[in-house]
């Protein structure tokens, strides 16, 4: 068994792990980084999809490059290139017992709809650029989406288009997802409601792989060394994989909230961290890409009970073919490992749809992230849940999307987090 010392080894090499551990290595420190898989990138993945030669995110895709400032950072110091993300603008619109295919409610709603985007509005103000303000009570808002006064009072199709949304973004029933959610999300982007749709304009041209790889270059990453137990003594933080132990002066841990189980912290963490571990997040997307055929230009499907949530044509191909992402939440709605349900789901948007092929991942099965991404759920800020990892554990610190108040869950959060944490820790060496 070996034992090596470092000033600070980061578990995780996914944004948050890598940001951080890039900014701690440039700051002087000895860095290591313990990455569980056998690749970086974690809850992204750019891939090839099924057997063919292209290549697609099975996770983390999309980005804005206006509102999300700290990745933009990133990809610009890099000089990693974007591409916009253009079409979606052929609409289905599956709410309310039927496919609308203009105005994605019914125009005899629209009045109706008004005062629920008043009351969105309002909220924004509550968080300014998708930050809490200090002293605020949000306990009117820290409610599920399908409990809030002004999305209760909807007409059946408008509700259930808030619905399909909320299900989306959030990979779970509006039940379980916090109305705080959407609040910071759109506030973050620029008070903006039609961000649901318009927000996320643009996405890796070369995969988020250049990316990750460049954060990754010139760092010790060692892969396939998943972390048991962290151990914080004497003589230092002592960690533990399958191949021997490290140790190390600081420990920035960035395991996702659902996965966190499976690491054995001594002594225990506090009780507050415990009971969110224990909780995880219920954030469950079911994310498939399809090879089809038939499909509208520019296609893009949102629905509520259609399986998916959300679908669209991602790719359009030379030979007329397109590769088609979705969404969804419900698994007796819709079987990503199965072609005919796959179909099956697209065709409620789109009847005419034919697929080819398809492929996914399953993140919930990955032991590695046990779920998709951190959401607000009901509560989470009211009970201070959303700071239960904020101080560190001794000489244990915490890091990654599932902890980041600001963008939580997305890219932008896990580099915000990698970022904070690691000028946190270095301040502490
Ligand atoms: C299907 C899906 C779609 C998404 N879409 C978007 C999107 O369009 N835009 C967006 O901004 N975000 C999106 N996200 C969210 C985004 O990808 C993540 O929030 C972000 O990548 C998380 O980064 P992180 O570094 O905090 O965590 P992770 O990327 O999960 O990194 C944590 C790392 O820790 C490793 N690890 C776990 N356990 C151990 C262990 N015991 N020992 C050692 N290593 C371990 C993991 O393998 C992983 O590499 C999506 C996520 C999913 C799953």
């Amino acid at each position: 068994m070996s034992e090596e010392r470092w000033d600070v080894v980061v578990i995780g090499a996914g944004f948050s792990g890598l940001t951080a551990a890039r900014d701690l290595s440039e700051q002087g420190r000895r860095v290591l980084v313990l990455e569980g898989r056998d690749r970086p990138g974690g809850r992204t993945w750019y891939r090839n999809f099924a057997d063919t030669d292209h290549l697609v995110e099975m996770g983390g895709t999309w980005i804005s490059n206006v509102w999300m400032t700290a990745l933009m950072e990133e990809v610009n110091r890099y000089g990693v290139e974007l591409v916009d993300q253009e079409g979606m603008d052929s609409f289905s619109w599956a709410t309310g017992g039927e496919v609308r295919k203009h105005a994605p409610i019914p125009p005899e709603e629209f009045a109706a709809a008004e005062p629920a985007l008043i009351a969105l509005h309002q909220a924004f103000l509550r968080t300014p650029d998708g930050e809490l303000r200090e002293g605020d009570d949000y306990s009117d808002l820290d409610v599920p989406v399908s409990e809030w006064p002004p999305f209760v009072a909807l007409p059946t199709a408008t509700k259930e288009f808030v619905f399909a949304w909320a299900a989306m973004y959030a990979g779970c029933g509006p039940e379980n997802v916090s109305v705080m959610h959407f609040s910071m999300m759109l506030s973050g982007f620029g008070n903006n409601v039609s961000a649901l749709h318009y927000g996320l304009s643009q996405r890796y041209s070369h995969g988020t792989k250049e990316l990750i790889n460049a954060l990754a270059n010139n760092l010790d990453v060692r892969y396939n060394e998943a972390v048991s137990r962290i151990e914080d003594t004497a003589d230092g933080v002592v960690i533990t994989t399958e191949t021997g132990t490290f140790v190390a002066k600081r420990v920035i841990c960035t395991v996702p909230i659902n996965s966190l189980h499976r690491v054995t912290f001594s002594p225990e963490l506090p009780e507050a961290a415990r009971g969110m571990a224990k909780k995880g997040t219920t954030s469950q997307s079911i994310k498939s890409w399809a090879l089809c055929r038939n499909v509208p230009k520019g296609f893009l499907g949102i629905g509520w009970k259609t399986g998916f949530e959300w679908s669209a044509e991602v790719y359009r191909l030379e030979d007329e073919t397109s590769l088609v992402c979705s969404f969804g939440v419900e698994d007796n709605l819709v079987n990503a490992t199965d072609i005919e349900s796959v179909q099956n789901a697209l065709r409620r948007f789109e009847p005419g749809i034919e697929v080819i092929k398809i492929d996914s991942h399953d993140w919930r099965a990955d032991r590695f992230a046990d779920g998709t991404s951190m959401i607000v759920e009901p509560g989470w800020i009211v009970n201070n849940d959303c700071h239960a990892f904020a101080a560190p554990h001794g000489s244990v610190y915490f890091a990654g999307a599932d902890h980041s108040v600001q963008w939580t869950g997305w890219m932008e959060g896990a580099v915000r987090s990698g970022k904070a944490v690691s000028a946190q820790v270095h301040e502490s060496l």
